[in-house]
């Protein structure tokens, strides 16, 4: 699909999204609808989370599982090292592979007690994300996505810490990173000079989150240290009880946040879908981004 819009001066602009593993016979139908509706989009990839503690392990294998079977997307599994033995690990990765799927996203994952408890690792499991990135290439040739912290992971003593474990995973075999999401877009680039300064080289997706329930980001932006700047509670202020507003809101801040980051150069994007569908089609809408018939007349055209 040709997907060139003029801010980004003629360069294709790519894009994932990320779903979570459904709870119910409702969320799974919700999902689904939403991978329907996503798909034509042709993803560069399509990832799907793995619940705290492993907690969603079966979930998480099914819904990848289904994406291999019913559609033509290319899954990216989330794996965590949390409460689990290499072993074990070792099992779900090549599962994965018998499975058909091709790249998994390498995570530590959170403390048992959840953010802000220490971390420990299992006795007998992968102790950091880059042994679990060493090992999962051991196994296969898997691609290999890590994280990366614009505005440092919350147990970081330092941006050093956090460069050199991003260093570590990159040396391991990840060969992508994608970002918590961020709302200052100032913050990414800041940190993606220090990424380049520190001699890491792999892409840095920024990863997108777009805002339509406030009170519910500003719980998470608290939980993960993200900074929420006051213009963007300003938008929000007052339309705790309006959700149509708020969505025609979300669609605006979020626009304006992917093409400040288009304007800047960034041509791939991964979008927290929230299992959602319909603000994230709208944004790779206005990015140029279209289903195959309408491909040929949007190139070109798009972001005015
Ligand atoms: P790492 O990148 O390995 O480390 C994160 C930070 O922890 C480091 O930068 C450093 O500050 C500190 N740290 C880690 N190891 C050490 C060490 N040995 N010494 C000193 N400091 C250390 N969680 C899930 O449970 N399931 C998911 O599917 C999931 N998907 C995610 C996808 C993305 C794109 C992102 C950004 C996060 C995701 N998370 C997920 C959250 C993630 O599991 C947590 O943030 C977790 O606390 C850290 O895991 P990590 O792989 O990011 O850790």
């Amino acid at each position: 699909i040709e997907r060139r819009s003029r801010r980004s001066g003629g360069k294709p602009i790519s894009v994932s999204f990320e779903f979570f593993p459904p709870k119910t016979a409702e969320m799974e139908a919700t999902l689904w609808n939403s991978i329907t509706r996503l798909a034509p989009l042709a993803p560069k990839f399509v990832s799907v989370t793995y619940g705290a503690g492993g907690s969603t392990r079966e979930r998480t294998h099914a819904t990848v599982e289904r994406i291999v079977k019913e559609t033509r997307l290319a899954p990216a599994a989330h794996l965590t090292c949390v409460s689990a033995t290499k072993a074990e690990v070792d099992e779900v990765v090549r599962g994965y592979w018998d499975a058909g799927v091709r790249h998994i996203v390498a995570l530590r994952g959170d403390p048992p007690g959840g953010v802000g408890h220490h971390y420990e690792p299992h006795a007998e499991g992968y102790r950091t994300t880059a042994e679990l990135v060493a090992g999962i290439r051991r196994i296969a040739n898997f691609e290999v996505s890590v994280s990366a912290y614009p505005e440092k992971h919350p147990e970081s003593p330092g941006f050093d810490t956090d460069l050199d474990i991003l260093a570590a995973k990159v040396d391991a075999g990840a060969t992508r990173a994608i970002t918590q999401c961020f709302f200052d877009n100032d913050l990414y680039f800041d940190y993606l000079d220090k990424v380049r300064a520190r001699g890491i080289d792999v892409p840095v997706v920024p990863g997108i989150l777009p805002v339509s329930n406030f009170k519910q980001a500003k719980n998470f932006s608290e939980k993960t240290g993200t900074y929420m700047p006051d213009w963007l509670a300003a938008r929000f202020e007052g339309l705790d009880n309006d959700p149509e507003t708020r969505k025609l809101i979300a669609a605006a801040v979020a626009a304006e946040q992917v093409f400040d980051l288009v304007d800047r150069g960034v041509t791939e994007f991964h979008f927290y879908t929230l299992n959602r569908a319909d603000l994230v089609y709208a944004i790779c809408h206005l990015l140029g981004i279209r289903p195959p018939q309408e491909a040929g007349q949007a190139s070109g055209q798009a972001a005015a």
